[in-house]
């Protein structure tokens, strides 16, 4: 089973831009590597939410390509697309939608950052993906 394995700093940094971002969503790209079924969050990258909104997010295509030149430069990849919903943390419509244009982790905070949880797309199937937090 895959696993998200995420430092108890770095989901605090992600409770942190939640809360900071509050009530449009917050978004950050998380970058590290895939061990077999472990994949380990070594960076929380924070992007603009370039429509910001309550319901949706997006990001600037500038901003995708900026953290791509950076994550090649140090050697990692994207592991997980973090946002953050006013609500339940479960995957949106447009969520779905894409996930599957994005094959990572989707890693979301709700209820004030109160509860993460990760999901990732099996063909059309939304699985849960367990989240281990490391001290
Ligand atoms: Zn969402």
């Amino acid at each position: 089973m895959t696993r998200l394995v995420i430092s108890k700093v770095q989901l605090d940094e992600l409770a942190l831009e939640s809360k900071r971002e509050s009530p449009n969503e917050a978004v950050a790209l998380l970058f590290g590597h895939r061990n077999n079924e472990d994949w380990v969050v070594e960076r929380v990258m924070p992007v603009r939410n370039s429509t910001p909104s309550p319901y949706a997010f997006s990001i600037a295509p500038e901003d995708i390509y900026q953290a791509y030149v950076w994550a090649d430069k140090n050697g990692v990849e994207l592991v997980g697309i973090f946002h953050s919903h006013p609500g339940k943390p479960y995957p949106s419509s447009v969520d779905v939608k894409y996930m599957r244009l994005n094959e990572v982790i989707w890693i979301i905070a709700g209820y004030g950052a109160s509860e993460f949880r990760a999901y990732m797309l099996s063909g059309e199937r939304i699985l849960e993906v367990d989240i281990v937090v490391t001290p």
